[in-house]
């Protein structure tokens, strides 16, 4: 299950091991980026702007690159489907499936069937389904869900890995990385070589060619695709590129903003089913675009949002993502994106129960600042902000302080001053006099400096050098006065 507690609710009750392994995955990923990005790029800022430009002119002539992008995938064979929402797109991957009488499906990595709960859908209309990503596998063997974008078991570490896998009669108890791969790749190659279906997600698609580009660092995509008759492509309405040769630059800034990595291991270009002269491939292919109130985005600022390639890097840099971790966000897609994208996803009559998450966040900037499509992250929060104060949503009675009091105290200096000197009073309360909660409960971890509130006044008096009496107040050295040179 998905947690319903609000986000500081749950980042309170994480369990050091959970909030050890978020901040090891997250580091190692940053630091990588990093060093990739410096290493191969001269100015990378120029280059998140113009990848950023790129999918902004994709998002703001969406309907005239799918026309074409759908033209070119039908010239290729490929079947398009047009999915309004996540209920559509299961309708229409078990009627494709259904048709063909297909009943084993092996399943790669894909965030728009997260979004669709595709693998629990199938599940339960009696097809088998395999996630065939390794941290996809394990979370559906625990019955989880991802906690990141790349990286969808970034919470868990070896040793509960190894239990998973122990429970689950997948071998004894071993914690060694290459074991625990060896082990799942002898249960998913039964899988891929008798499955009916595959099912992928798309990184990109060109609208130039109908081109679909699928990156994974295990292969098991590719394997998918090839050995199963049918393929199922499942991707949201965003994911398109003009051009062909905007392939170059996306997969170069993907693959270095997720992993560090100047490629990802497996880089697949889905041309449509095989030909008669080909071995190996799909005899039949689908894609199905998903919009899921992506459409509501378009033509606001929010449209920016839609340039996301879910490369992770925003979380991996996140203080407060590496503080409680991806399930925290509540949705499929967590950290500073997720706090902008659920809300969106939500649709109108879901806003305000997301609206919250826009305030998980420092608006420290770090998250643009690595995105390497240049998405203005912290803007977008502030205007979930904005739009929740304005609606009047459930952020209002989220424990948000009066901000009218505030406000009053804030635009009359005399009230100010008056507050600021009285508040000197805090260095006399003694603790056990305060409230228990959550005052006290909230002091009692911290240890607060003396409150030197209310000289600021007095202080920049004498510093500009005239007390009210007009008499110079300047220290000597200031005033020129007591030098050895008089
Ligand atoms: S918002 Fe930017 S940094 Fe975050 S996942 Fe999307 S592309 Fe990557």
């Amino acid at each position: 299950m998905i947690s319903k507690q609000a986000i500081d609710n749950f980042a309170a009750n994480l369990p050091d091991e959970v909030k050890a392994s978020v901040r090891d995955g997250t580091t190692s990923s940053y630091d990588k980026r990093l060093e990739a990005m410096e290493a191969d790029y001269e100015d990378v800022d120029a280059l998140r702007a113009l990848a950023g430009q790129i999918k902004q002119h994709t998002v703001d002539h969406l309907d005239d690159y799918l026309r074409q992008a759908e033209a070119r995938l039908a010239e290729r064979r490929i079947t398009v489907h047009y999915a309004w929402d996540p209920e559509a797109a299961r309708r229409i991957v078990l009627d494709i499936l259904a048709q063909r009488g297909a009943t084993r499906v092996v399943k790669s990595k894909s965030m728009v069937s997260e979004e669709a709960a595709l693998t629990a859908f199938l599940t339960a209309q009696g097809i088998e389904t395999t996630e065939s990503d390794l941290g996809e596998f394990i979370v559906q063997l625990d019955e989880d869900h991802p906690s990141h974008v790349v990286k969808p078991i970034i919470h868990k570490n070896r040793r509960q890995i190894a239990i998973t896998f122990q429970q689950h009669g997948l071998g004894d108890y071993d914690e060694d990385p290459e074991g625990i791969t060896r082990r799942a790749r002898t249960f998913m190659r039964e899988r891929f070589l008798a499955a009916d279906a595959a099912i992928s997600g798309a990184n990109f698609v060109s609208a130039e060619s109908g081109r679909i580009a699928v990156v994974t660092n295990e292969g098991n995509s590719r394997f998918g695709v090839a050995a199963a008759p049918l393929c199922i492509v499942l991707t949201g309405i965003e994911k398109l590129l003009p051009r062909d040769r905007d392939f170059g630059l996306f997969l170069s800034l993907l693959a270095r903003s997720a992993t560090g990595q100047r490629m990802t291991s497996y880089v697949e270009f889905l041309h449509g089913p095989r030909l008669d002269t080909q071995p190996d491939g799909p005899e039949e292919m689908h894609l199905v675009f998903m919009n899921n109130h992506r459409t509501e985005a378009l033509g606001t600022p929010f449209s920016s949002a839609l340039r996301c390639i879910r490369c992770g890097a925003c979380m991996n840099v996140c203080p407060v993502y590496r503080q409680t971790s991806g399930h925290a966000y509540r949705n499929v897609y967590p950290g500073p994106i997720g706090a902008v994208l659920d809300p969106i996803l939500a649709g109108p009559e879901g806003f305000a129960e997301q609206a919250d998450l826009a305030r998980a966040s420092t608006l420290c900037g770090a998250c643009n600042e690595v995105c390497p499509v240049n998405i203005p992250i912290p803007d977008l929060l502030v205007r979930h902000r904005t739009r929740a104060v304005e609606e009047n949503a459930r952020i209002a009675n989220l424990g948000t302080p009066p901000m009218g009091g505030w406000a009053r105290l804030a635009t009359s200096p005399r009230t100010w001053r008056a507050g600021m000197n009285a508040s000197n009073a805090m260095n006399y309360v003694p603790l056990d006099l305060l409230p228990v909660y959550p005052v006290r409960a909230w002091l009692e971890q911290r240890e607060l400096p003396d409150w030197r509130g209310g000289h600021f006044r007095s202080w920049m008096r004498k510093r500009d050098g005239h007390d009210k009496a007009g008499t110079d107040t300047r220290p000597s050295e200031v005033a020129g006065k007591g030098s050895q040179d008089e």
